[in-house]
């Protein structure tokens, strides 16, 4: 299975010329131009590895790790940051941030496939084989699998971590603010109704297994699960 790579890198020429280098190496390469881009990417699809520059607009690369690692389903992602600047204190707050490996522009690119190839084995040995189960249904923790009966459910990342969220803590009432720290992270910009929509969204995944009713609203508080 090819893995996935995800380049957050503002520079055009420099973004296109390391996803063309990817793909020759048989790696399925992704593009993002800035932070919200890659969030937006991340949200519906894990990559496995995420290269990020940092000296992007609005959003530099650093606090783009701080969100990434908010998240708990990409928490555990191996990030290599690219960055112009090659002082030590930089290179410090970077790894204190969670960036898993380091490298300074201009790239060689043979460097990086090498570091590529480092990080996916490290990530690989790192995976938990956990699986947990609540009211019928098995969340399988390395996979990124929810099923029931042995029939999958299809979920974004997002429906994905709130199912998590929900069957890590069940019969507990948790409060729509609680579940867009858990789930968005605490510097999230996302509003409260994003809450309610992606709820929403669950419910009807969980409603084609018959499991709708599960996840309880209760009024005026907030969203709870439950196993009847
Ligand atoms: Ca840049």
């Amino acid at each position: 299975m090819k893995n996935t790579i995800l380049i957050v890198e503002d520079e055009t020429a420099i973004r296109e010329m390391l996803s063309f280098s990817l793909m020759q190496a048989g790696y399925i390469s992704l593009q993002a131009k800035d932070a919200m881009a890659a969030l937006a990417i991340i949200d519906d699809i894990a990559p496995d590895l995420i290269i990020i520059d940092w000296g992007l607009p609005q959003i530099n690369g650093l606090e783009l790790v701080n969100r990434i690692r908010d998240n708990e389903v990409v928490e555990d992602i191996p990030i290599i940051m690219l960055t112009a600047r090659a002082e030590e204190s930089d290179k410090i707050k970077g790894l204190e941030a969670g960036v898993d490996d380091y490298m300074t522009k201009p790239v060689s690119i043979k460097e990086l496939q090498a570091r590529i190839k480092a990080q996916l084995r490290r990530a690989r040995g790192f995976k938990k084989s956990e699986v947990i189960s609540f009211g019928g249904i098995s969340m399988d923790m390395s996979a990124h699998r929810i099923t029931v009966e042995g029939k999958e459910m299809e979920l974004s990342i997002t429906e994905y971590n709130l199912i998590r969220l929900f069957i890590k803590n069940p019969e507990r009432l948790f409060s729509r603010e609680q579940i867009l720290n858990h789930v968005w992270g605490r510097n999230s910009i996302v509003e409260l109704r994003t809450v309610d929509v992606h709820i929403l969204r669950l419910r009807k995944a969980l409603k084609a297994f018959n499991k709708d009713h599960c996840l309880k609203t209760v009024r005026g508080a907030g969203y709870k699960f439950i196993e009847n």
